[in-house]
């Protein structure tokens, strides 16, 4: 008789693009910036909430982040998730991916006997796409990352996922357990249950494992722990579009149109 699966998804909760400002440490400044859910790892959640939908087993969420995340926590559970763990420390602000993928880690082997974890491809504030093969990497696991389709093989106890790869897909089977990442647009989340929202608002306590629950010396994890700081930040002005309206008969715009693309080329 197969194990039940236990599944782990990965969330990022991130400042809304247009709000991502520096403070003066070149931390990032999200005491004025809205949050939200990094927008693959809703991706990632439907992923392995569908898993489990079909395999059966359990889902748990995990991000590393500042207290505010547990409430984005509960949200998550409205999306069908059984467990949420915050991994939540002073000690653990300002890190850069090698600290991250440290603490995730750390988190994940205190939760033990974790089958999958989901993660999005990438998040939309530093962008990296490190931290899931950085997190197969502390736990020694195999990973695959740019998944477009996971499904479980319950006889030979194997995951088969179809991965983006330059020449198109490949479908490949690895074993458990695995770090696999999803691409964003993947599958159609489903919308938080809001009614179980507020019930888990009244009932669901979110645990909260510091530096100290997951052994972890602080001088390795956050800003004392990572190589590489973010230097400065600049927004790239976007090349300006030129609108040029093309009037006439179908024949003469036709004539205009390839005139001003022969000019361009
Ligand atoms: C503009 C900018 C540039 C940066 N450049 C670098 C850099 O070059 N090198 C570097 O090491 N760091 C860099 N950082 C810091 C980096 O963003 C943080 O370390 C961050 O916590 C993790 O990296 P990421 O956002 O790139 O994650 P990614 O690797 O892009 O995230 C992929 C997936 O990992 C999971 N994940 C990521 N972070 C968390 C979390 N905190 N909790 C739960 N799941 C998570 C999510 O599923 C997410 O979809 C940068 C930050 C900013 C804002």
């Amino acid at each position: 008789m197969n194990k039940e699966l236990h599944i782990v998804v990965c969330v990022k909760i991130v400042p809304k693009p247009e709000d991502v400002t520096l403070k003066e440490d070149n931390t990032l400044d999200r005491a004025n910036a809205e949050s939200v859910i990094n927008p693959p790892d809703k991706n990632a959640v439907e992923t392995a909430v569908s898993l489990k939908e079909r395999y059966g087993g359990k889902v748990t969420a995990i991000s590393m982040g500042p207290p505010f995340f547990d409430d984005f926590m509960r949200l998550i559970m409205a999306m069908g998730v059984d467990d949420a763990i915050l991994l939540s420390d002073r000690a653990f602000a300002g890190a850069d991916t090698y600290p991250t993928t440290l603490t995730l880690a750390a988190g994940i082997k205190k939760l033990g006997d974790v089958d999958l974890v989901i993660c999005g491809e990438e998040s939309s504030d530093g962008g990296t796409g490190n931290v899931p093969p950085g997190i197969a990497e502390w736990l020694g696991w195999t990973q695959a990352t740019y998944c477009h389709e996971i499904d479980y093989d319950e006889i030979q106890s194997r995951f088969v996922v179809k991965r983006s790869v330059s020449t198109g897909y490949e479908v490949i089977s690895i074993p458990k357990p695995a770090v696999v990442s999803v691409e964003l647009g993947v599958n159609s989340p489903r919308f938080p249950n809001f009614y179980l929202k507020q019930e888990y608002d009244q009932s669901y306590k979110v645990t909260i494992w510091d530096a100290k629950a997951l052994n972890l010396d602080p001088e390795t994890v956050g800003l004392k722990g990572s190589h590489t700081t973010v230097d400065s930040l600049k927004s790239s002005k976007g090349k300006e579009r030129k609108k040029q309206f093309i009037v006439g008969s179908p024949k003469e715009i036709a004539e205009k149109l390839a005139t001003i693309i022969l000019e361009n080329m």
